[in-house]
């Protein structure tokens, strides 16, 4: 193979179809943004959307709003659009609280679809906020926690297990779990999966339907571009919805809020995990990100992320000597997320000389370096200049 030049990567770039979607966005000042999976970028549309729903509804119509505009409504509409991403139906999913609480909720459902079993398994590796609600959750429950590491989980699927929550692509690595092959092995075993999604949900193509996934939950700042904070989403498999419980039943999870009633009664469907009151400045905000997903098609978002993994990899084994760096995402772009991580002893001080170069990637103790690769608005010229300034980089570090 002939080594890559930067005008083979502007060719890729005049060929791009997703290539315009990058103006929508506000990205930091003369930057090369490989920090998406981090915090997504400003969709320019979501600075209209907050004024609209600030000046527009909040401010000219107050309390009002909820009715003329519909709000309540809005966190299962934007949940709706999320789940055309994810391959689940539009009943499937609503948006509400942090990923950490609709993790815990997820957790509690699910061991209210299986009573009687008396353990819940993830694997070490697992991202930290998943692991302590998972000790949590085990805590309350008097239940135990089996951690082992990815290798084992198979054998580790025994028919003690009620739930197995893991992350779908791992946050260090961005390896990524085949989803279809463990939700059967659980199915087998009588356990419920549990995925976490937010590194996979506007990154990659994901299909809970198909893969018969039971319930999920997911971050919405990373890939899907929803700001800072967002609110998370989380999935419930229809043949679910009737039977499990909803583990903070809070008024606005009731099948009837405005009867302000002594006692709760769950609403059917998705809609009992909501817990209060739904934030509609967040859900404003973040609709446009999601939408231009919609509209660009998860699949060739994808394509193109894995296209820019490839080209990634290629050119740091092209343009860096043999050894100056290790990859420690897999080489099959198809085992990854939309992610590729290098591991450098200094890898701390190659981010922070990278970033003076105008190129924002981020660190991960003790020795990861990760670019997110979001199809969306990053181009494939964007690899040469990120290769390009790690290779000035190791220079300033030797
Ligand atoms: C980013 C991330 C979260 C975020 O959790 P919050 O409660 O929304 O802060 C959770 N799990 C994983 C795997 C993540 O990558």
């Amino acid at each position: 193979m002939t080594p890559l030049t930067r005008d083979d990567l502007c060719a890729l770039d005049a060929d791009d179809p997703l290539a315009p979607f990058r103006a929508r966005f506000r990205l930091p000042d003369g930057r090369i943004y490989v920090n998406g999976n981090s915090l997504g970028p400003l969709p320019r549309a979501a600075l209209q959307a907050l004024d609209e729903v600030v000046k527009g509804d909040w401010g000219k119509l107050g309390g009002r709003a909820w009715g003329q505009r519909d709000w309540l409504a809005r966190a299962s509409r934007v949940g709706a659009r999320v789940a055309s991403l994810i391959g689940a139906a539009p009943d499937e999913v609503i948006i509400a609280d942090s990923t950490s609480i609709n993790l815990y909720k997820m957790l509690m459902g699910a061991l209210s679809l299986r009573p009687g079993r008396r353990v819940v398994l993830t694997e070490a590796g697992n991202f930290p906020t998943d692991r302590y609600i998972i000790d949590s959750v085990a805590q309350v429950a008097a239940l135990q926690v089996r951690v082992v590491e990815r290798p084992r989980l198979e054998e580790a699927l025994t028919e003690e297990v009620a739930v197995v929550a893991l992350t779908h692509v791992d946050f260090r690595s961005g390896a990524r779990h085949d989803m279809a092959g463990l939700n059967a092995l659980a199915r087998h075993a009588g356990a419920l999966t549990l995925w976490d999604l937010s590194h996979s949900a506007g990154a990659i193509e994901v299909d809970l339907a198909a893969s018969q996934a039971d319930l999920a939950v997911g971050c919405t700042y990373k890939f899907l571009n929803g700001g800072p904070g967002a609110p998370a989403f989380l999935y419930v498999a229809r043949r679910h919805q009737d039977a499990i419980a909803a583990a903070l039943p809070g008024w606005m999870g009731h099948a009837d809020p405005f009867a302000f009633a002594a006692a709760y009664r769950p609403a059917d469907g998705i809609a009992r995990h909501l817990s209060g009151t739904p934030p509609i400045l967040a859900l404003a905000a973040m609709e446009p990100g999601i939408a231009m997903l919609e509209e660009a098609g998860i699949a060739q978002v994808a394509a193109k992320s894995a296209r820019l993994g490839d080209l990634l990899i290629r050119l740091v084994h092209e343009r860096l000597e043999t050894g100056a760096i290790a990859i420690a995402s897999p080489m099959d772009a198809r085992q990854r997320g939309a992610q590729v991580s290098l591991r450098h002893p200094r890898a701390a001080a190659l981010v922070a000389a990278m970033e003076a170069m105008g190129v924002i990637a981020d660190y991960r103790p003790p020795d990861l370096i990760r670019f997110g690769l979001a199809g969306l608005y990053l181009s494939h010229g964007d690899m040469w200049e990120a290769v390009a300034a790690l290779t000035q980089a190791l220079k300033a570090v030797a």
